[in-house]
């Protein structure tokens, strides 16, 4: 063990290289010229057993991928994936995996560099990643772990002191992300492609092992692993829908096994509460737009349970016709998970056939009138009629049977306040608010501003003063929808 590695406490105990070696390939980071730490997360380091006091000083070198740890094997992942439909060969362009790291408490988890140069799967590519969708994805992924989303999360962004040509040119930088695996559904479209039965089947134990040790026992595995994978997406979509997030590329290389949010990109936030809004520049066709979400994410896992077909049933079709009726399924579990996740914004707990309809008539009024999705939640929970829709007749109508569902449940009123405050977030990644924050650190490298808002951002059911100035609607945009009273 080297003094190094005994001062940040790195514990790296690598099992992905144990698969068969067409999943990886064995890449270095690129060096880069003058790497400067940005941000450090202290609260994830200390949750990962680093010690921080050692990073600090040896972060900007770590991070960059300049100095390799003791333990770590740095390697680039191998997968294909569905891009807008169509299928392609893939893997890690511009990433590089450090390893799994053992947390002191037991949990292991990828360390990866984005941005780390190239690799054998960097097809024209540079395999850099520049500065403000770096800090982009730090931000908005650990605002998705304050909304208690599943989601990779954000250890360090570094400078690399090198520029990266784009458009124009632009700041290099390596975002380090910790996630409990990077195995995608695009992993197994990868072991299928090969049509080497022995491959999938060797994916398929090794990411149960991982993710699904509890279905060790079951006569039928991949079917049992499948119907596991389609709960925990519809889990994820339900979370991501309930806090109006819009990931952008819901491409099957971008979906984890392990129902995580992961490959942060174009993604958004709605402000208005509209099923059509979509944010990315490359989506023409709104194949991804808020709404899609959830029949995209039964697109993705039919994707999945292709590659396990040779696996479910020696007779194809009776694999098929098992597969599609898990598959089919989604629709039904989605919808559960999201009246449910629905219905404690509205501070209910049992959502039956009622409360489902009361939180249709909602959203279906919402997006009529171009109302801010969580500004209004937020002004529910709150009990401030600061919007101009609360007088409308038709809102008083829908709150009178709101409160004839609440009263239904016979719960105290206080504990029907908390519940909204603990499911309606007083602050989320505006996009305006995102914007600003990386415009001040690339124009004049003043952190000061992220460093706020992640703040702001780590618990945003605390509804603090601070947060009340935070959780305002953009000055413009969808705000001309809307009458805004003054809070
Ligand atoms: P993403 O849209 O980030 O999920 O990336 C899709 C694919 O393109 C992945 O295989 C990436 O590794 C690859 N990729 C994206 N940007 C770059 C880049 N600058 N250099 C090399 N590969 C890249
Ligand atoms: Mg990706």
């Amino acid at each position: 063990m080297t003094e190094k590695r005994r001062m940040s406490h790195w514990n790296f105990d690598n099992t992905y290289t144990m698969l068969p070696d067409v999943f990886y390939k064995k890449q270095l980071p690129a060096r880069v010229e003058r790497p400067e730490l940005m941000l450090l997360n202290e609260e994830l380091g200390h949750e990962l057993g680093l010690h921080m006091d050692a990073l600090r000083e040896e972060g900007a070198a770590i991070f960059s991928g300049n100095q390799i740890v003791e333990g770590s094997e740095p390697f680039a992942q191998a997968y294909a994936g569905h891009q807008f439909g169509h299928f392609t060969m893939l893997g890690d362009g511009r990433a590089v995996m450090l390893g799994e790291h053992v947390t002191p408490s037991g949990k292991r988890v990828d360390i990866q560099l984005k941005g780390a140069g190239q690799t054998p799967f960097s097809r024209r590519g540079d395999g850099r990643a520049t500065l403000g969708p770096v800090l982009r994805e730090y931000i908005v992924s650990e605002a998705m772990h304050g909304l208690n989303i599943p989601t990779s999360r954000a250890l360090a962004a570094v400078g690399t002191g090198e520029n990266v040509q784009r458009e124009q040119m632009k700041q290099g930088a390596v975002l380090t992300r910790v996630s409990s695996s990077h195995i995608r559904v695009g992993t197994f479209e990868y072991a299928a492609y090969a049509r080497d039965e022995a491959l999938i089947i060797k994916l398929l134990d090794y990411t149960i092992d991982r993710h699904y040790p509890q279905l060790q026992k079951e006569k039928n595995k991949p079917l049992a692993f499948l119907r596991e994978v389609i709960k925990k997406q519809a889990a994820l979509v339900a979370l991501w829908m309930k806090v109006g997030f819009v990931h952008g590329v819901m491409n099957t290389d971008n979906v984890s096994i392990n129902g995580q949010t992961i490959d942060y990109g174009p993604c958004a936030f709605i402000d208005a509460y509209d099923r059509k809004a979509v944010f990315s520049s490359i989506d023409h066709s709104g194949r991804y737009a808020y709404g899609n979400q959830p029949a995209i994410a039964q697109w993705n896992l039919a994707r999945l349970a292709e590659t396990l077909i040779p696996l479910i049933h020696p007779d194809p079709q009776q694999a098929i016709h098992e597969a599609t009726d898990l598959i089919n399924m989604f629709p039904q579990i989605y919808d559960t998970y999201w009246y449910a996740e629905m219905g404690k914004k509205l501070g209910l707990e049992i959502v039956d056939s009622k409360e489902r309809k009361l939180i249709d008539d909602l959203l279906h009024f919402l997006e009529g009138e171009r109302i801010d999705y969580t500004y209004f939640f937020r002004s529910l929970t709150l009990n401030k009629r600061d919007l101009a829709i609360f007088e409308a007749a038709s809102f008083i109508e829908w709150e009178k049977q709101w409160k004839h569902c609440l009263a239904r449940q016979g719960v105290d009123e206080s504990v029907i306040a908390q519940r909204m405050k603990q499911h309606n977030p007083a602050v989320i990644p505006r996009n305006y608010l995102v914007e600003k924050a990386i415009q001040k650190a690339e124009r004049e490298a003043d952190f000061s501003d992220i460093k706020q808002l992640l703040d702001l951002l780590q618990d945003p059911y605390a509804y603090t003063a601070e947060q009340e100035k935070y959780g305002q609607m953009p000055p413009d945009g969808d705000s001309r929808y809307i009458t805004y009273c003054g809070t």
